[in-house]
C-alpha cells in the first residue's frame, strides 16, 4: 500500500506535536496526558489517513459531514470528531459517523441530535461540546458567551447527549500570543458555568496548529491540529 511509506513521517510529526504539547503542559504545571490530540484531517485523502492511524493518530477531526462520510469506512480503526458546522439535514448522518460533535451551537440542533441518538444508538450517548463565539466574531459560529447558560439549562437533561465542555476557535492573528485572551476567556466561562452546572463537563477544546501551545498553557483538554501534522492544505481549503 502506497500510504505505508507515509507512516514514519506521520509518526514523527505526531511525536513532534506531542512533544510540544508536553512542553506547554509543563510550563503550566499540567499533565500532558490530560490533553487529547485530535488530528484534523479535512482534505486529507483516506489512504493517507490509514497511514495516520498506523502512526498512532487514531482520533480524527473533520469539518464536513459529507467528506467524513466518504472516508469513514475506508479508514479502519479511527474515531471521528466533527469540528465544523452541522446543518440539521446532516444530523442523522453525523450521529452515525461521529463519536463526538464539538460544534453544537444551538438548542434546536442539540434537541435534534438527542432524538436521533435515542433512535439510532440508544446505548451510547453522543459526546457534545458547546461551541462558543468568545470574540463575538460575526464570521464565526457558536453561542454568544451569555447564551451558553440558558442553552445549558435546556441541553443538560437530554439523555442522548453527554456534555463534555466548551469549544472555541481562536482569532487569526500574526502572533499566536494574540489568541491567549480568547482561550483564557473560554476557561473562565467554563469555570463560572460548571460551578452551577456541573453537567457541562470541564473539557476545553481549543487550539489549532498556530496556537495549540498557548491553548494548552490556558487549560485546553483537546487540541485540534491539522497542518502541523499533515502539512499545508490545498489553497481552496477553508
Ligand atoms: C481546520 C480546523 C482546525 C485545524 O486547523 P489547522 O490550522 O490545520 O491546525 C481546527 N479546528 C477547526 C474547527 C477547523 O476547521
Amino acid at each position: 500500500m502506497a500510504g505505508d511509506r507515509e507512516v514514519p513521517a506521520l509518526r514523527e510529526a505526531r511525536d513532534r506535536v506531542r512533544e510540544r504539547i508536553a512542553q506547554a503542559a509543563g510550563r503550566a504545571g499540567r499533565n500532558p496526558d490530560d490533553v487529547t490530540l485530535v488530528a484534523v484531517s479535512k482534505l486529507v485523502p483516506a489512504e493517507r489517513l490509514r497511514a495516520a492511524v498506523a502512526a498512532g493518530l487514531t482520533l480524527l477531526g473533520e469539518n464536513r459531514v459529507q467528506e467524513a462520510a466518504t472516508k469513514h469506512d475506508a479508514v479502519a480503526g479511527a474515531r471521528w470528531h466533527l469540528v465544523g458546522p452541522l446543518q440539521s439535514n446532516k444530523a442523522r448522518l453525523a450521529v452515525e459517523l461521529f463519536e463526538a460533535i464539538e460544534s453544537v451551537d444551538s438548542i434546536p440542533l442539540a434537541d435534534r441530535l438527542d432524538r436521533l441518538v435515542r433512535e439510532l444508538r440508544p446505548a451510547s450517548a453522543l459526546t457534545v461540546y458547546l461551541q462558543v463565539n468568545v470574540d463575538r466574531d460575526p464570521t464565526k459560529a457558536g453561542f454568544e458567551p451569555e447564551a451558553v447558560e440558558p442553552a445549558l439549562t435546556a441541553i443538560e437533561g437530554l439523555p442522548g447527549i453527554r456534555l463534555a465542555g466548551l469549544m472555541t476557535v481562536g482569532r487569526v492573528v500574526p502572533d499566536p500570543e494574540g489568541a491567549r485572551p480568547t482561550f483564557r476567556a473560554l476557561r473562565e466561562l467554563s469555570g463560572a458555568l460548571t460551578a452551577s452546572h456541573p453537567a457541562l463537563g470541564d473539557g476545553l477544546s481549543m487550539g489549532m496548529s498556530d496556537d495549540f501551545e498557548i491553548a494548552v498553557e490556558e487549560g485546553a483538554t483537546v487540541v485540534r491540529v491539522g497542518r502541523a501534522l499533515f502539512g499545508e492544505r490545498p489553497d481552496a481549503a477553508p
